[in-house]
Protein backbone atom coordinates (compact mmCIF):
# COMPACT_ATOMS: atom_id res chain seq x y z
CA UNK A 1 0.00 0.00 0.00
CA UNK A 2 1.56 3.34 -0.71
CA UNK A 3 2.54 6.05 1.58
CA UNK A 4 1.26 9.54 0.30
CA UNK A 5 1.71 12.64 2.28
CA UNK A 6 0.59 15.67 0.79
CA UNK A 7 0.20 14.01 -2.60
CA UNK A 8 3.33 12.60 -2.53
CA UNK A 9 4.73 9.27 -1.92
CA UNK A 10 6.39 8.62 0.88
CA UNK A 11 6.85 4.99 0.89
CA UNK A 12 4.83 1.67 0.70
CA UNK A 13 3.72 -0.89 3.26
CA UNK A 14 4.17 -4.23 2.06
CA UNK A 15 3.33 -7.58 3.76
CA UNK A 16 4.59 -10.79 3.80
CA UNK A 17 3.43 -14.32 4.72
CA UNK A 18 5.39 -17.27 4.97
CA UNK A 19 3.39 -20.29 3.61
CA UNK A 20 6.25 -22.66 4.49
CA UNK A 21 3.73 -24.92 6.81
CA UNK A 22 1.03 -24.70 4.64
CA UNK A 23 3.57 -25.96 1.34
CA UNK A 24 4.67 -28.44 3.65
CA UNK A 25 1.24 -29.82 4.46
CA UNK A 26 -0.01 -29.73 1.49
CA UNK A 27 2.88 -31.67 -0.10
CA UNK A 28 2.08 -33.95 2.63
CA UNK A 29 -1.00 -34.66 2.03
CA UNK A 30 -0.36 -34.93 -1.38
CA UNK A 31 1.97 -37.51 -0.86
CA UNK A 32 -0.09 -39.49 1.89
CA UNK A 33 -3.00 -39.18 -1.10
CA UNK A 34 -0.28 -42.08 -3.55
CA UNK A 35 1.72 -43.82 -0.91
CA UNK A 36 1.22 -46.22 1.86
CA UNK A 37 2.30 -44.67 5.68
CA UNK A 38 4.16 -47.79 6.89
CA UNK A 39 6.06 -48.99 3.80
CA UNK A 40 6.63 -46.16 1.84
CA UNK A 41 5.66 -47.87 -1.57
CA UNK A 42 2.42 -46.98 -3.21
CA UNK A 43 -1.00 -47.48 -2.13
CA UNK A 44 -4.40 -48.99 -3.28
CA UNK A 45 -5.54 -45.94 -5.04
CA UNK A 46 -2.23 -44.94 -6.87
CA UNK A 47 -2.03 -48.91 -7.59
CA UNK A 48 -5.82 -48.57 -9.22
CA UNK A 49 -4.89 -45.60 -11.32
CA UNK A 50 -1.25 -47.30 -12.63
CA UNK A 51 -3.30 -50.66 -13.84
CA UNK A 52 -6.43 -48.98 -15.17
CA UNK A 53 -3.36 -46.90 -17.11
CA UNK A 54 -1.77 -50.61 -17.73
CA UNK A 55 -4.95 -52.31 -19.31
CA UNK A 56 -5.89 -49.64 -21.61
CA UNK A 57 -2.27 -49.33 -23.03
CA UNK A 58 -2.08 -53.04 -23.43
CA UNK A 59 -5.32 -52.57 -25.38
CA UNK A 60 -4.14 -50.36 -27.42
CA UNK A 61 -0.29 -51.45 -28.16
CA UNK A 62 -0.52 -54.88 -28.12
CA UNK A 63 2.58 -55.29 -25.52
CA UNK A 64 2.29 -57.90 -22.74
CA UNK A 65 1.83 -56.95 -19.00
CA UNK A 66 1.81 -59.04 -16.33
CA UNK A 67 0.22 -58.39 -12.31
CA UNK A 68 1.19 -60.66 -9.22
CA UNK A 69 -0.84 -60.47 -6.24
CA UNK A 70 0.98 -61.93 -2.82
CA UNK A 71 -0.12 -62.39 0.57
CA UNK A 72 1.80 -63.19 3.49
CA UNK A 73 1.08 -66.50 5.09
CA UNK A 74 -0.31 -67.02 8.26
CA UNK A 75 0.43 -63.55 9.34
CA UNK A 76 -1.73 -62.98 12.05
CA UNK A 77 -0.13 -65.79 14.42
CA UNK A 78 2.94 -63.82 13.40
CA UNK A 79 0.75 -60.57 15.26
CA UNK A 80 -0.20 -62.87 18.09
CA UNK A 81 3.27 -64.75 18.87
CA UNK A 82 5.50 -61.60 18.68
CA UNK A 83 2.77 -58.68 18.56
CA UNK A 84 1.37 -55.76 16.19
CA UNK A 85 5.30 -53.66 16.02
CA UNK A 86 6.71 -57.06 15.61
CA UNK A 87 4.42 -57.42 12.82
CA UNK A 88 4.63 -53.95 11.18
CA UNK A 89 8.22 -54.34 10.97
CA UNK A 90 8.07 -58.00 8.88
CA UNK A 91 5.65 -55.76 6.28
CA UNK A 92 8.66 -53.13 5.83
CA UNK A 93 11.19 -55.82 5.85
CA UNK A 94 8.81 -58.03 3.11
CA UNK A 95 8.68 -54.15 1.12
CA UNK A 96 12.79 -54.16 1.18
CA UNK A 97 13.72 -57.80 0.31
CA UNK A 98 10.37 -56.95 -2.66
CA UNK A 99 11.74 -54.21 -4.28
CA UNK A 100 15.17 -55.86 -4.16
CA UNK A 101 13.61 -58.02 -6.89
CA UNK A 102 12.14 -55.63 -8.94
CA UNK A 103 13.36 -53.90 -11.91
CA UNK A 104 12.69 -49.87 -11.98
CA UNK A 105 9.55 -50.05 -14.46
CA UNK A 106 7.55 -52.42 -12.15
CA UNK A 107 5.31 -50.71 -9.26
CA UNK A 108 4.87 -52.22 -6.10
CA UNK A 109 1.64 -51.12 -3.97
CA UNK A 110 0.39 -52.31 -0.62
CA UNK A 111 -2.99 -53.17 -1.31
CA UNK A 112 -4.48 -54.60 1.77
CA UNK A 113 -2.92 -55.33 5.28
CA UNK A 114 -0.62 -57.90 4.63
CA UNK A 115 -1.80 -57.97 1.06
CA UNK A 116 0.49 -56.34 -2.07
CA UNK A 117 0.43 -55.86 -5.60
CA UNK A 118 3.35 -55.83 -8.53
CA UNK A 119 2.36 -54.36 -12.10
CA UNK A 120 5.08 -55.58 -14.56
CA UNK A 121 4.94 -54.05 -17.68
CA UNK A 122 6.93 -55.90 -20.88
CA UNK A 123 5.76 -58.94 -19.46
CA UNK A 124 4.77 -62.38 -19.57
CA UNK A 125 3.01 -65.12 -17.58
CA UNK A 126 6.25 -66.67 -18.03
CA UNK A 127 8.36 -63.75 -17.03
CA UNK A 128 5.92 -62.82 -14.29
CA UNK A 129 6.14 -66.56 -12.91
CA UNK A 130 10.01 -65.95 -12.42
CA UNK A 131 9.69 -62.91 -10.79
CA UNK A 132 7.33 -64.02 -8.20
CA UNK A 133 9.65 -67.37 -7.85
CA UNK A 134 12.60 -65.00 -7.03
CA UNK A 135 10.46 -63.20 -4.47
CA UNK A 136 8.46 -65.86 -3.26
CA UNK A 137 12.19 -67.29 -2.45
CA UNK A 138 13.83 -64.66 -1.28
CA UNK A 139 11.25 -63.86 1.46
CA UNK A 140 11.41 -67.72 2.27
CA UNK A 141 15.13 -67.88 2.88
CA UNK A 142 15.56 -64.92 4.63
CA UNK A 143 15.63 -64.45 8.80
CA UNK A 144 13.47 -61.93 10.07
CA UNK A 145 14.61 -60.09 13.28
CA UNK A 146 12.71 -61.75 16.06
CA UNK A 147 10.62 -63.84 14.28
CA UNK A 148 12.70 -66.15 12.08
CA UNK A 149 10.90 -67.52 8.30
CA UNK A 150 7.83 -65.95 6.75
CA UNK A 151 6.72 -66.86 3.52
CA UNK A 152 4.33 -65.77 1.12
CA UNK A 153 2.14 -66.80 -1.78
CA UNK A 154 1.28 -65.69 -4.89
CA UNK A 155 -1.80 -65.14 -7.50
CA UNK A 156 -0.28 -64.27 -10.99
CA UNK A 157 -1.67 -63.16 -14.66
CA UNK A 158 -0.69 -61.63 -17.49
CA UNK A 159 -3.18 -59.25 -18.68
CA UNK A 160 -5.55 -60.78 -21.52
CA UNK A 161 -6.32 -58.43 -24.63
CA UNK A 162 -9.87 -56.33 -23.63
CA UNK A 163 -10.22 -57.86 -20.06
CA UNK A 164 -11.88 -55.38 -17.67
CA UNK A 165 -9.73 -54.58 -14.29
CA UNK A 166 -12.49 -56.42 -12.27
CA UNK A 167 -12.32 -59.72 -14.51
CA UNK A 168 -8.17 -59.63 -14.08
CA UNK A 169 -8.67 -59.02 -10.32
CA UNK A 170 -11.05 -61.65 -9.78
CA UNK A 171 -8.24 -64.01 -11.78
CA UNK A 172 -5.33 -63.10 -9.51
CA UNK A 173 -7.61 -62.95 -6.44
CA UNK A 174 -8.48 -66.78 -7.46
CA UNK A 175 -5.49 -67.89 -7.93
CA UNK A 176 -4.00 -66.38 -4.67
CA UNK A 177 -7.05 -68.54 -3.03
CA UNK A 178 -5.77 -71.47 -4.70
CA UNK A 179 -1.53 -70.99 -3.58
CA UNK A 180 -3.81 -70.93 -0.20
CA UNK A 181 -5.47 -74.08 -0.59
CA UNK A 182 -2.64 -75.76 -1.44
CA UNK A 183 -0.51 -75.20 0.93
CA UNK A 184 1.28 -71.77 0.94
CA UNK A 185 4.20 -70.33 0.19
CA UNK A 186 3.52 -71.05 -3.70
CA UNK A 187 3.11 -69.31 -7.12
CA UNK A 188 -0.23 -70.21 -8.75
CA UNK A 189 -1.11 -68.89 -12.17
CA UNK A 190 -4.39 -67.75 -12.63
CA UNK A 191 -6.63 -69.14 -15.09
P1 LIG B 1 -3.35 -66.53 5.35
O1 LIG B 1 -2.13 -67.37 5.29
O2 LIG B 1 -4.56 -67.30 4.96
O3 LIG B 1 -3.22 -65.28 4.57
O4 LIG B 1 -3.57 -66.16 6.88
P2 LIG B 1 -3.35 -64.77 7.59
O5 LIG B 1 -3.29 -64.98 9.06
O6 LIG B 1 -2.20 -64.06 6.98
O7 LIG B 1 -4.65 -63.98 7.14
P3 LIG B 1 -5.74 -63.20 7.99
O8 LIG B 1 -6.54 -62.46 6.97
O9 LIG B 1 -6.47 -64.13 8.89
O10 LIG B 1 -4.96 -62.19 8.90
C1 LIG B 1 -4.36 -61.05 8.43
C2 LIG B 1 -3.83 -60.31 9.61
O11 LIG B 1 -3.10 -59.15 9.19
C3 LIG B 1 -4.90 -59.80 10.54
C4 LIG B 1 -4.58 -58.36 10.76
O12 LIG B 1 -4.62 -58.01 12.12
C5 LIG B 1 -3.16 -58.22 10.26
N1 LIG B 1 -2.82 -56.89 9.77
C6 LIG B 1 -3.44 -56.18 8.80
N2 LIG B 1 -2.83 -54.98 8.63
C7 LIG B 1 -1.81 -54.93 9.52
C8 LIG B 1 -0.81 -53.94 9.83
O13 LIG B 1 -0.74 -52.85 9.25
N3 LIG B 1 0.09 -54.26 10.80
C9 LIG B 1 0.05 -55.44 11.46
N4 LIG B 1 0.98 -55.68 12.38
N5 LIG B 1 -0.88 -56.37 11.20
C10 LIG B 1 -1.80 -56.13 10.25
MG1 LIG C 1 -2.22 -63.53 4.93
MG1 LIG D 1 -4.76 -61.22 3.52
Amino acid sequence: MPLIEQGKSQGAVITFSDITERLKTEQELQHKASFDGLTGIYNRLKFEELLEHALSEAKRYKRPVSLAMFDIDHFKLINDAHGHLVGDAVLKEVTALTQLCLREVDSLARWGGEEFMILAPETTLDGVTKIAEKIRNTIACYKFSGVGQVTVSFGIAQIENSETEDALLKRVDDALYIAKQLGRNRVEQAK
